[in-house]
């Protein structure tokens, strides 16, 4: 369905269009051949994101999810195997990209809100056998998209790559949202990166640019990923016009995240007082709010009804709802949405 008719999309926070400024300041970036480094835009750009990150280089690329695959490739041969979350997003939504263009193994392992703990990593990691995989990495999304937005505590961050470490392997951070995991808890981004030795922001995500994202990591490591990003295709050439996007989400949307956060919290306390919705408001702590249906009406006909009254969010299963705010989305939306659910939502069992 096309966008018309669409007052509130809570869809996910990749539906953003760039504001007026942005645009203007995208259309005025200086440019170059990003390939031979000769774009300035594209320099200051990963230069802004190594900082951010406190990491030595960063490396721009198309989307987020060639920052993923280019990251499994640069860390781990084929057949060498990956622990992640049963949730994280290269074992959901990119593909087959591991074993496609890495040849790795994904080890999937479990825990609350998309997280788990060194105990769990301890026990996945494989015995040095001739008949196991070698386990070569582990992966956190921070913070977890299927997991509601949640926050991975530093604590906990510090003790699954503790355990890492202790057993050589390679650490990565899924950082497709990591700038709200810092505007919700205060905390730097280069403190969650600091264990990792690659981590990554994607800027189409709650910084609302239309392209891009940028991974970092050492200099050797970024060396190689651009072999990779060569191979695929993801070289560009003037990319100055779109890295501007991130350069000035960067510098104008980050602090703003938290408007997206309170939105979220309203958005559920307002959900959770409906009937046969549940949803704990406590558990929302950045832009993803996600809640299950307990009486027969479906998520996939909810969904299209709430669809018929302007608002689109997400049927994930038959029963869960997902709905995302962000910034073309302020708290009249939120009331709007929430006028519509309590159509949905009640007049359903009237
Ligand atoms: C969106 C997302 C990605 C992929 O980013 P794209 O820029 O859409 O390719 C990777 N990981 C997580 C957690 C995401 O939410």
């Amino acid at each position: 369905m096309a966008s018309v008719g669409i007052a509130v999309d809570l869809a996910s926070d990749t539906v953003t269009r760039p504001t007026a400024d942005m645009r203007r300041f995208m259309c005025e970036a200086e440019v170059g051949d990003e390939q031979k480094f000769e774009d300035p835009t594209v320099n200051l750009l990963t230069e802004m994101v190594a900082e951010l990150l406190g990491k030595e280089a960063a490396v721009f690329l198309p989307s987020g999810t060639m920052c993923n695959e280019i990251a499994l490739r640069v860390h781990a041969r084929p057949g060498e195997e990956v622990i992640a979350h049963r949730t994280a997003h290269p074992i959901n939504f990119e593909t087959g990209g591991p074993g496609a263009l890495a040849g790795v193994n994904m080890r999937a392992i479990d825990g609350p809100r998309g997280q788990f703990d060194a105990a769990a990593v301890e026990a996945a990691i494989r015995p040095n056998s001739r008949y196991a995989p070698r386990t070569r990495l582990l992966w956190v999304e921070q913070t977890s998209n299927l997991g509601c937005g949640s926050v991975w505590p530093l604590a906990r961050i510090e003790a699954v790559t503790a355990v890492a470490r202790r057993h050589g392997l390679a650490t990565h951070m899924d950082g497709a949202r990591l700038l709200n995991a810092v505007v919700a808890s205060g905390i730097a981004a280069r403190d969650y990166a600091a264990t990792f030795d690659s981590a990554w922001i994607d800027f189409t995500k709650g910084l609302g640019a239309p392209v891009g994202a940028a991974l970092a990591g050492t200099r050797a490591f970024i060396d190689e990923a651009w072999r990779c990003k060569q191979q695929m295709g993801g070289a560009m050439r003037q990319a100055g016009i779109i890295a501007a996007g991130g350069v000035y989400a960067l510098r104008h949307h980050v602090k703003r995240l938290a408007e997206d956060h309170a939105n979220a919290r309203r958005l559920a306390e307002g959900l959770a007082a409906l009937p046969g919705v549940r949803l704990d408001p406590a558990t929302i702590e950045t832009n993803i709010v996600f809640f299950d249906l307990e009486g027969a009406l479906t998520a996939p006909v909810a969904v299209e009804r709430l669809l018929a009254r302007g608002v689109r969010m997400g049927a994930l299963g038959a029963h869960t709802i997902r709905a995302v705010t962000h910034l073309d989305v302020d708290a009249d939306g939120i009331e709007r949405t929430l006028a519509a659910a309590r159509e949905v939502f009640t007049g359903h069992r009237a």
